[in-house]
């Protein structure tokens, strides 16, 4: 069976084809700058790539070009092959906590929740609007990142502020990421069996923790919006919120400017000066630069701190894992956060530390937490929700 995969951002389409259950990717792509000056596509499969100019005028011309070219190329013979279509959506809130069939009506209340994540949502649902029109007999699912963190209990999810904040505005942590720690637990709960407690750690240029136990969330270290948490490529993660309005007045800006200045001029780009990418800070200290060497120490002594408090959380925690951009390609970064959490008794060495891009377990036998590298796929486990509802029948 065939299952499409689709994040739709506000000028880009991203795609991948798989087919199910062999979990075999089959053809992915990209369309970008829809609806601007210069828009182009491409596409991958069987080893080739095609690249071409297109004009890209909205997303429904976008999923139109992509339906053609898969056929023009030979992908697929028809469009009936295609049974499902899966798609990534930042926040369906308390409401979706499941991968959920999308109709129009569907389309209609997730976007209730459009101002909990502005520049995702719209153009999320933007994307599964075209291609519920485009391919109308087709299973259209939504798979949210906020959907797996949805068991988190309320000690967990209330910030202790004004509880009418949270009845009336829905104030609270939602949690992101959610599609990859939750393949991340999948993988392992094959490793390590159904009641496994795991330490989840996505560090990519956006970052997120989660503490998971048999397949529950426990606690995860976005909140509210994917400000929060350790600090990231470019966002600053947890601070003092009083900082705000402080710098507001100082800097003559506005609330939105600050948080804008919190997402994108902060972490390893903001204490650095140099860049958000780690593979440019790593190098900068290497270099001899001091603010990329503290930078980077910051960087992995916020993520030990939250390893910690999550390894209490779970009254002892079975295994740590590594995953996204830094997590599965950074040896140095891995190294300098295992160096402070010693104190958990963990313990690796650098030919075990010595991998990239793979599954690995990288704690020697006297390590009393297991670590691992595990690549994740956020893709492959959209197709999977897609497809188990499909031959689940309840669409
Ligand atoms: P992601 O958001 O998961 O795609 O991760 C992207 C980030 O991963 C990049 O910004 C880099 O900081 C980091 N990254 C990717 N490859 C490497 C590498 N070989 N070494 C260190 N960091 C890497």
């Amino acid at each position: 069976m065939k299952i499409l995969t689709v994040n739709a951002g506000s000028s880009s389409l991203k795609f991948t084809l798989f087919e199910m259950p062999e979990e075999k990717a089959i053809a992915s792509g990209l369309f970008e700058k829809i609806g601007l000056n210069g828009s182009s596509y491409t596409i991958k499969y069987n080893g080739e790539k095609i690249t071409k100019e297109y004009d890209l005028k909205d997303h429904s011309v976008a999923v139109k070009k992509l339906m053609d070219e898969l056929i023009a190329l030979g992908i697929i013979n028809s469009l009936d092959e295609i049974e499902g279509v899966g798609h990534r959506i930042l926040h369906g809130a308390q409401e979706f906590s499941e991968p959920t069939v999308l109709n129009m009506d569907v389309v209609q209340a997730i976007s209730k929740y459009n101002e909990l994540g502005p520049l995702h949502n719209p153009a999320n649902l933007m994307g599964a609007t075209s291609f519920i029109e485009a391919l109308p007999n087709v299973t259209n699912v939504g798979v949210f990142d906020t959907a797996f963190h949805q068991t988190m209990g309320e000690e967990e999810f209330l910030y202790p502020v004004p509880f009418e904040w949270y009845q009336d505005y829905g104030i609270r942590k939602y949690g992101f990421h959610g599609t990859s720690h939750k393949y991340i637990w999948k993988f392992m709960s094959e490793v390590l069996g159904s009641s496994a407690k795991i330490i989840s750690c996505h560090i990519g240029n956006g970052g997120s923790l989660c503490a998971i136990r048999g397949g529950k969330v426990v606690d995860t270290t976005m909140g509210f919006t994917p400000l929060a948490g350790i600090m990231m490529g470019s966002r600053s993660g947890d601070i003092d919120p009083s900082i705000i309005p402080f710098i507001m007045k100082k800097l003559n800006k506005s609330a939105d400017e600050i948080i804008t200045m919190l997402n994108k001029n902060s972490g390893l780009l903001g204490v650095s000066g140099v860049s958000s990418d780690s593979r440019d800070v790593e190098a900068g200290a290497n270099e001899g630069n001091e603010r990329c060497a503290l930078a980077e120490r910051m960087y992995a002594q916020k993520i030990a701190n939250f390893i910690a408090m999550y390894n209490n959380l779970l009254d002892g925690a079975d295994a740590i894992v590594f995953t996204a951009g830094v997590g599965e390609n950074s040896i140095t970064m891995r190294k300098m956060i295992i160096e402070r959490i010693h104190s958990l008794g963990v313990a690796t060495n650098d030919e075990l530390n010595n991998v990239r891009g793979e599954f690995k377990k990288i704690s020697t036998d006297e390590s009393r937490i297991a670590l691992y590298v595990v690549p994740t796929n956020e893709e492959l486990m959209i197709a999977t929700d897609t497809y188990n509802i499909i031959v689940g029948g309840n669409h």
